[in-house]
């Protein structure tokens, strides 16, 4: 079907849109040229095909183009590769055409993007190996990334004509995969656009709510703003420095992550919105140092949080972010956090790599930076194949967030490692045979643990026993790919060994009591040694952990299953276009469909109540069900994009039985809290409390308390209340 006059007006509009923006970039006829050229060609390759909301497909590649331009910096080639970007994936143009036609550059830029674009439809290694080549492309050629990051933010910003399957893996692949690149690329606003658009339709009621409230609270806002920013305004202007300041507030996302990892209501962020000084440096003193004398000046007038000053400018951010960042002690009491930098430092966090190449070609001087050594990083670890693709792709998902803490070795010599890293991140940095081999460190002199975590400017020494060995917990320690790489080949080394040895010495035990081993046995032996399944019983047994000795009585006894089942989930048969109301009237279905069963995730374990979304796994066709905040779910999602089942699962209404949550507590200790407690779980709500552990020193108590709660409602209830108690500090659900 060919476009309508209206589309070709709107078409016209958009292409001219386009065309104002590229008059920055555009410095001669051959450069118009060549963006006409691509234009029309791509006019001519997409002709009369539509997007599924329905409008010309077209306006994409107009709509990426612009971004490319607007809003990553990008030059001529990169607006002319964008426009492009689809023809050789949905039409039939080749990439020899591309070569023909527009040359080499441009045909390899394209042929890059159309890579890209097979990435999340295949099975997971072809799609990692495929990650692998686009990779590659990275260091060749960053610009391609970074089309495809335009590509993304276009298709997120018109993703509500997308069926909801499809949502479900869009959004998984972009928080997996797209705003860490985003964020690692220094494009700080497309991350958090990104971040936005995945929660607005992941979780549309929250994401709803918290604009809500941005917005209810704008004029209190606004006014108390106004209010701290007078004096500041009065000094610069004394000074006579020519700034901007601007009072910006967070993002939906962020903010709505800071409650759920807190698990505190919006009222109770206190850092909302930060205050940004952007100005323009003169010529002497340096930048630095006209920094540090604004932020003096602000000292001055508020006192500062001494642990809450954060100096990116003598150290930048890997992704090269420069800035000076500061909390200072507000009227009427509130911590308000100020951003100092020059408008050269404002565009590198704006606008990334392009600005910060742009500046770092003004300025020869510059040694390789932070972001040379990453790209660095990255070509080397794409050149050794030793690991298998998918690790490589979690790994380096890792490697995304890097570099903020510096620390020395007892030489003197700085390593950098990511905040949070720990000494054994350190160990496994040096060396692999040295963080294998640790069982302890000084920092700056002192002995502590291997698991100790690190801050800048520590001095450290790994303390190494020929006789140690890495163990499992340490993957909960190491923050670096490289250490939890190499631990877990270790472990898997010597998994493999203990569990050929512990299927020896069950099976020599099993005939000498004379009992068959059969699966009934097995399932006693995993019930009574606590393994959930067989492998992890061989590996128990091989690695000494457990005992065979009293093995008959284990297998004569009648032990009640523990096993409990907890609730029923249902597929709601719903199609794209099936009407809602209906549907909702229909009987559930059991838990079956297409004979395949529903498994509760293991990682995120969903109560009765929690919003879920099915996988279907590629092999065993079950249907793993997760929590939809669940990280391995977004992980999931960005490999196996179309094992996301289509329907939605829910969980039934009428047959839910009790099942087991673990809440944290912690508070000041008086006479009577455990009475108190007692009633709030027993007497005001029809719970069963399981088990409850409270101890208390210098005046405070924490324990936890295991509870069998019918649904995540009356679990939610209970929490409130516990949270009203007298004395309560904080109190968390674990599982
Ligand atoms: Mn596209």
């Amino acid at each position: 079907m060919d476009y309508t006059a209206e589309d070709e007006i709107l078409i016209e509009s958009k292409w001219q849109e386009l065309m104002l923006s590229c008059k920055k970039i555009c410095k001669n006829e051959a450069d118009w040229n060549f963006i006409k050229r691509a234009y029309f060609l791509a006019k001519e390759a997409h002709q009369g095909v539509r997007r599924r909301s329905g409008e010309p497909y077209l306006l994409h590649p107009i709509a990426v183009a612009k971004i490319v331009v607007d809003e990553i910096g990008l030059g001529v080639k990169s607006v002319v590769a964008a426009l492009l970007h689809d023809v050789v994936e949905d039409t039939d143009y080749t990439v020899e055409d591309m070569e023909h036609i527009f040359g080499h550059k441009i045909a390899t830029m394209v042929d890059g993007l159309t890579k890209m674009s097979g990435v999340f439809n295949a099975d997971t290694s072809r799609q990692a190996e495929y990650f692998r080549k686009v990779l590659l492309t990275l260091s060749d050629d960053v610009r391609v990334i970074l089309i495809k990051i335009a590509d993304r933010l276009h298709n997120m910003r018109t993703l509500g004509s997308m069926p909801q399957n499809k949502q479900v893996k869009i959004t998984g692949e972009t928080i997996y995969l797209f705003a860490p690149l985003a964020y690692r690329l220094g494009l700080h606003a497309i991350k958090t656009e990104l971040e936005d658009l995945c929660m607005k339709y992941r979780f549309p009621k929250e994401y709803a709510e918290i604009t809500q409230q941005i917005n209810e609270t704008s004029a209190a806002r606004e006014e108390y703003i106004r209010k701290f920013n007078a004096p500041i305004i009065e000094t610069l202007d004394r000074y006579g420095i020519k700034y901007e300041i601007s009072g910006r507030v967070k993002s939906a996302y962020s903010i709505w992550t800071k409650m759920v990892r807190k698990q505190i209501p919006m009222s109770e962020i206190y850092d909302l919105f930060a205050i940004r000084i952007v100005f323009q440096p003169l010529e002497f003193p340096s930048e630095k140092t006209q920094c540090w004398q604004i932020y003096s000046s602000i000292t001055d007038i508020y006192t500062p949080k001494p642990d809450r000053l954060r100096d990116w400018i003598s150290m930048p951010k890997a992704n090269g972010y420069e800035a000076l960042h500061s909390t200072v002690m507000g009227p009427d009491g509130i911590w308000v956090e100020v951003q100092i930098r020059t408008q050269r430092m404002e565009d590198i966090a704006e606008r990334g790599f392009a600005a910060h190449w742009k500046y770092k070609q003004a300025s020869i001087t510059q040694d390789e930076d932070e972001f040379d050594k990453w790209l660095k990083m990255i070509r080397t670890a794409l050149d050794s194949p030793s690991q298998n693709a998918i690790d490589f792709l979690d790994n380096f998902k890792l490697s995304l967030y890097t570099s903020e803490i510096t620390v020395f070795t007892p030489k003197g010599e700085a390593r950098h490692l990511p905040y949070g890293a720990t000494a054994l991140d350190l160990a496994y940095d040096v060396h692999t045979k040295i963080g294998n081999k640790a069982i302890g460190a000084k920092v700056n002199h002192k002995i502590v643990p291997v698991t100790t975590q690190l801050s800048s400017g520590d001095q450290v020494e790994i303390i190494t026993a020929e006789s140690a060995r890495p163990k499992p917990e340490w993957l909960e320690f190491v923050f670096t790919a490289k250490a939890k790489q190499a631990i877990k080949n270790f472990i898997k080394r010597e998994q493999e060994d203990n569990l050929e040895r512990g299927m020896e010495m069950l099976d020599a035990r099993l005939s000498e009591l004379n009992i068959t081993p059969n699966n009934r046995v097995l399932r006693k032996l995993m019930e009574a040694y606590d393994c959930s399944n067989k492998d992890e019983l061989y590996v128990k047994i091989g690695a000494g952990l457990v005992t065979l000795d009293n093995l008959e009585k284990i297998i004569k006894t009648n032990s009640k299953n523990k096993i409990l089942k907890f609730w029923t989930l249902f597929i709601k048969d719903n199609d794209d276009d099936a009407d809602d109301e209906i549907e909702e009237s229909k009987q559930p279905h059991k838990e079956q469909h297409d004979g395949t069963q529903l498994t509760i995730a293991e990682c995120c374990h969903p109560l009765p109540g929690d919003n879920v979304v099915g996988f279907k796994d590629p092999i065993t066709h079950q249907i793993i069900v997760h929590k939809a905040t669940c990280d391995e779910l977004n992980r999931l999602a960005s490999q196996h994009g179309e094992c996301i089942v289509k329907e939605a699962i829910q969980w039934s209404q009428y047959k839910t039985q009790s099942s087991l949550a673990t809440i944290e507590i912690l508070g000041i200790d008086r006479m009577g809290v455990l009475v108190d407690l007692a009633n709030v779980v027993t007497n005001d709500f029809s719970v069963n409390m399981r088990q409850i552990n409270i101890q208390t020193h210098d005046g405070i108590f924490e324990g936890t308390l295991s509870l069998y709660v019918r649904d995540a409602e009356s679990l939610n209830a209970i929490l409130d209340r516990l949270r009203r108690m007298k004395g309560m500090e904080s109190v968390k659900r674990t599982n």
